[in-house]
């Protein structure tokens, strides 16, 4: 598959938008992991794939760098209000499956493994393993954060071709599939 088939495919398996955008061109901003610092989303520490499990994020920018492409997908949902934590939850969840279905996909359809990057706190388990002092039970398909990696999500929505923010009481979620070098290479 090339990458705008790859792109195409996202969308029909339930993206509101995705689009193409090189590595190289990609903003990284290690100071964005102190917000998790502040643990508004109560996961700092709870996960594996959560700051600062997840490990230190000089080189997790620089593991980033190995690959070429990076396809950006979002997901958007509605909100009773800007309070509507429930909604917020269940959305960032929905990204997440999202996220391990078009793995799933892209591996039955030969595309070589990719990391694979999505909304915060992993939640391929109900409840994770690090609560109860284990190891991760699934590394191949947990799921870290863009932010985890110190990617600058406002700025990569538009280089993306989307907004960061989608209107009033509404939750966007972001995920991101990396690919090799080897993938064809795509019209910008
Ligand atoms: S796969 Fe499960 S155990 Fe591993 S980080 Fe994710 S939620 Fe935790």
């Amino acid at each position: 598959m090339d990458l705008e088939q790859i792109r195409q495919l996202i969308l029909e398996m339930g993206a509101y938008r995705a689009g193409v955008v090189a590595v190289e061109d990609i903003d990284f901003q290690p100071d964005f992991r102190k917000l998790c610092e502040n643990n508004v989303c109560g996961m700092y520490g709870r996960s594996w794939m959560c700051p600062p499990l997840v490990g230190e994020v000089d080189e997790l920018i620089a593991s980033l760098k190995r690959w070429k492409w990076a396809v950006v997908y979002q997901t958007v949902d509605a909100l009773e209000d800007s309070y509507d934590f429930e909604a917020m939850m269940a959305a960032g969840t929905k990204m997440n499956r999202l996220t391990a279905r078009i793995r799933r996909e892209l591996t039955r359809r030969g595309v070589a493994p990719t990391l694979m990057l999505g909304a915060g706190g992993c939640r391929v388990c109900q409840r994770c393993a690090k609560l109860d002092g284990q190891p991760c039970r699934s590394p191949e398909e947990a799921i870290p954060s863009l932010e985890a990696y110190g990617i600058n999500v406002s700025a990569l929505a538009p280089r993306a071709g989307m907004k960061y923010i989608n209107g009033p009481d509404t939750v966007t979620y972001f995920g991101t599939v990396f690919l090799e070098e080897g993938t064809a290479p795509y019209s910008r």
